[in-house]
């Protein structure tokens, strides 16, 4: 059973880690999606609203019955050991996502030394989507529809509008 771990704070899912999602799925038999609590980021939504719109977002994937959305606080590596796997799936959009990226896989890797993370590489059209930036439009009242799934779309709504 090959198995890995896809961590984010998924502030929120968008097509972009919906992508990454898809792509991980073809090479691993099970993919953990963990939400991070991540306060120092102030999120939009809370861990509780993040996991369960990961859980609906996910329904339209095909093989979604071997993704397990979940959430953990802390280290990520003590969590990916308490899951039972070693590998880390992070997307990499552009060059400028590149130095943090390497910077956290080095230290995750010093952390635990059989931790290894995986790089894919999003469809084109999704290289620029970010959470902040689906944030920023949703909140000027700009259309995000072509960028998140639904739900996610409802939720934003909801949450800037405070709309029923
Ligand atoms: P974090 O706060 O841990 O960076 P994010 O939810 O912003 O959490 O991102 C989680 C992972 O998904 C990161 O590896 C990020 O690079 C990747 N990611 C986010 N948006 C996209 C996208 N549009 N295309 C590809 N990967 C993405």
């Amino acid at each position: 059973m090959r198995r890995a771990v896809y961590p984010g704070s998924f502030d929120p899912i968008t097509n972009g880690h919906l992508d990454i999602l898809s792509r991980a799925m073809r090479v691993f038999d099970e993919v953990i999606v963990a939400v991070a609590r991540n306060d120092n980021k102030s999120p939009l939504f809370t861990q509780e609203e993040r996991v369960a719109l990961n859980r609906e977002a996910i329904q339209a994937l095909p093989g979604h019955e071997r993704v397990r959305v979940d959430s953990f606080n802390g280290l990520l590596v003590d969590y990916a050991l308490a899951q039972g796997t070693a590998t880390i799936i992070r997307g990499l959009r552009a060059v400028s996502d590149f130095e943090f990226e390497f910077q956290l896989a080095q230290m995750n890797r010093k952390l635990r030394a059989d931790i290894d993370t995986i790089f894919l590489m999003p469809k084109d059209i999704y290289t620029y989507l970010s959470s902040s930036l689906v944030k920023e439009l949703a909140k000027m009242g700009g259309n995000v529809d072509c960028f998140v799934p639904p739900c996610v779309q409802l939720a934003l709504k909801h949450k800037i509008f405070r709309t029923a």
